[in-house]
């Protein structure tokens, strides 16, 4: 899920608040209560049954739901003074830090599971370094000499059979330029194949 206020940022799953796993903003820190994730944050923290979490005059507030992408709507929760997002589709909640910690407050919470919130970025993604092993580039050296050995043999081959009769002192020998021609093919090809 992505964070409904940072453009660019990944809600990540992180055990805060009693150890709850809530998808937490890196950047804003703020949190995102699927529905019945604060009923039970609320409902541990009190120890009796939490109050209702229907929102007190709701109002559309521009955020869309992370979870469901439906327009979110802004309104009291618990209390008129504490304006929160919530999603009238998905049931759940937007909490920036500071409304959190006015949750607590306003419910007359003291101690329980801090509000701090700790949360790491995902490491980003390391590409495994793209550096041939030591033996692979000495097989691309021989494979390119057996190339070029191969071009040389070949040429030689095309120059005899090209030549007029017995100007070059030798007959061009058709199994030698075969073999001088799957010589350059093969070191051509091994050349690529490790790329
Ligand atoms: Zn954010
Ligand atoms: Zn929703």
């Amino acid at each position: 899920m992505d964070c409904p206020k940072c453009a660019s940022e990944t809600l990540v799953e992180t055990p805060v608040l009693g150890n709850i796993p809530l998808d937490v903003c890196p950047g804003c820190k703020g949190i995102w209560f699927d529905k019945g994730e604060l009923e039970a944050l609320l409902k541990r923290s009190q120890g009796a049954a939490a109050a209702s979490l229907e929102l007190i005059s709701p109002k559309p507030g521009g955020l869309a739901c992370p979870r469901c992408k439906a327009a979110m709507a802004r309104g009291g929760l618990v209390n008129p003074l504490l304006v929160v997002d919530k999603c009238e589709s998905c049931g759940g909640v937007w909490l920036d830090p500071r409304e959190l910690d006015l949750v607590k407050k306003l419910l007359g919470l003291t101690g329980g599971p801090d509000t701090r919130v700790e949360v790491a970025r995902p490491a980003a993604r390391q590409e495994p370094a793209a550096k041939a092993a030591p033996g692979l580039t000495a097989l691309k050296y021989v494979a390119g000499l057996a190339a070029l050995a191969g071009l040389a043999g070949f040429s030689y081959e095309m120059y005899l059979y090209l030549s007029p009769s017995g100007l070059a002192g030798q007959a061009p020998s058709p199994s030698l330029a075969g073999g001088s021609a799957a010589l350059v093919a093969a070191g051509v090809f091994v050349m690529n194949w490790f790329d």
